[in-house]
């Protein structure tokens, strides 16, 4: 069985088409500037040259046109006719409190993702343009939504609601949903499939730490806590979000500098985080450890902020769930920066986690890298949201 797998942004589309038989990628590409002069459309297939053409995408219909084009081109597809793709997953930023799993795409999702376009204005619409540019492409190949947010609606009101007058809740939905959702339901799994946690042995913490980043604490694959909220911007320092802060702070800067909301809400989502911290260094983690080593005291101070809030996070996430069994890393920093980790876990040596300095130097595999008497087992597992999406859409579609 063939899946493709759709990640829409506004102005970009990223895909994968994987052998759901061998759970492996036989092509995988990405759309640019769509709707914007200067289009480009980058294919991979394993093992031969990369194919780039440049072509206007004036919508995501074109996009998807052109993608289909390359996977069936008698020179460098890898299919001989569309009807070969069985089904195509998408990722879908928002499904408000309706979806608490992945569907197949009918007229009613179409309608709840369109609701939910107040929730995630960036995402919401171009997911629903990459599904409706699929419909018109490939009719009667079925279509699935997964959903970012299935996972935190697995929190209980007393974790996602907000303390604030009901009726914002009632009226419009406001609550904590949590993101990463995809990525902390796989990593949770294969942390429990891959460490082999025995039943009532799963009280699993996710740190999934990349530019983006947030930790969840699940039971049995269910989430009881994530640290994102109503959108990405609550939870921790990340690289160019702050994370939670006083609310208060938003009305002191709009005020004083004379900033609507929207603007200063785009400065909380874009120039702040670790990059604001290191003095506008970076963004990225291997400037901001090289500035560390060097001496900088805004990458230290950054790279000490970041840490201090995971900890804080992990601690609490510990405290929630009256223990732990497992703690897993993944994503760009969790999955290759062996420094971070050990310096994070440090912080719970009290409670006899010990890791393996040695064990702990790998990178972007799958990996045990606590001491075998360690109090709890400590794994790197890289996360693959796109084979999580196509897993769930095989699911889905052969039922
Ligand atoms: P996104 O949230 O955009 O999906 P990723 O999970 O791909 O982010 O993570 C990207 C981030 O991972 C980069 O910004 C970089 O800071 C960090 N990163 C990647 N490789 C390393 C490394 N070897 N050491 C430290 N940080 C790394």
């Amino acid at each position: 069985m063939k899946v493709l797998v759709i990640n829409a942004g506004s102005s970009s589309l990223k895909y994968q088409l994987i052998d759901m038989d061998h759970e492996s990628v036989i092509a995988k590409g990405l759309c640019e500037r769509i709707g914007i002069d200067g289009s480009k459309h980058t294919y991979k297939t394993p093992g031969r040259e990369d194919y780039v053409e440049e072509a206007p995408m004036p919508t995501h219909q074109q996009a998807i046109a052109l993608v289909l084009k390359a996977l069936v081109d008698p020179d460098h597809g890898v299919v001989s006719n569309i009807n070969d793709i069985d089904a195509v997953g998408h990722r879908v930023l928002h499904g408000g409190s309706t979806y608490t799993q992945s569907i197949v795409v009918d007229e009613d999702v179409k309608k709840v993702i369109r609701e939910c376009f107040d929730l995630g204005p960036l995402h919401n619409p171009a997911n629903l343009m990459g599904i409706e540019a699929c419909e018109a492409n490939m009719p009667g190949t079925p279509n699935v939504a997964v959903f970012d947010t299935s996972f935190g609606m697995g929190m209980e009101p007393y974790a996602y609601r907000y303390a604030i007058p009901e009726e914002y809740y009632t009226k419009y939905q406001l609550r904590r949903y949590g993101f990463h959702g995809t990525s902390h339901n796989f990593v949770s799994h294969e942390t429990i499939s891959y460490g082999k946690l025995p039943e009532g042995h799963r009280r699993v913490i996710v740190c999934h730490l990349g530019n983006g980043s947030s930790i969840s604490a699940s039971v049995d694959g269910k989430c009881l806590e994530t640290s994102m909220g109503l959108t990405p911007l609550e939870g921790l320092v990340m690289g160019t979000r702050s994370g939670s802060l006083d609310p208060a702070v938003v009305q002191f800067i709009c005020d004083h500098e004379n900033m609507s909301v929207d603007d200063c809400l785009t400065m909380l989502n874009k120039k702040s985080g670790v990059l604001a911290l290191s003095g506008n260094k970076s963004s990225d983690f291997r400037d901001l450890r090289q500035g560390e080593l060097d001496g900088d005291e805004r990458c230290q101070l950054a790279l000490e902020s970041f840490r201090h809030h995971a900890i804080m996070t992990i601690g609490g996430y510990i405290s929630a769930m009256g223990g732990v069994d497992a703690i897993t890393f993944t994503a760009g920093i969790g999955e290759n920066d062996g420094d971070m980790r050990e310096k994070i876990m440090k912080h719970f040596a009290y409670m006899g986690i010990k890791i393996d300095e040695e064990k702990n130097q790998v990178r972007g595999e799958k990996m045990e890298i606590s001491t075998p008497d360690s109090t709890v087992r400590v794994f790197v597992i890289p996360t693959n949201e796109e084979l999580a999406i196509a897993r769930d859409t095989v699911r889905l579609v052969t039922r």
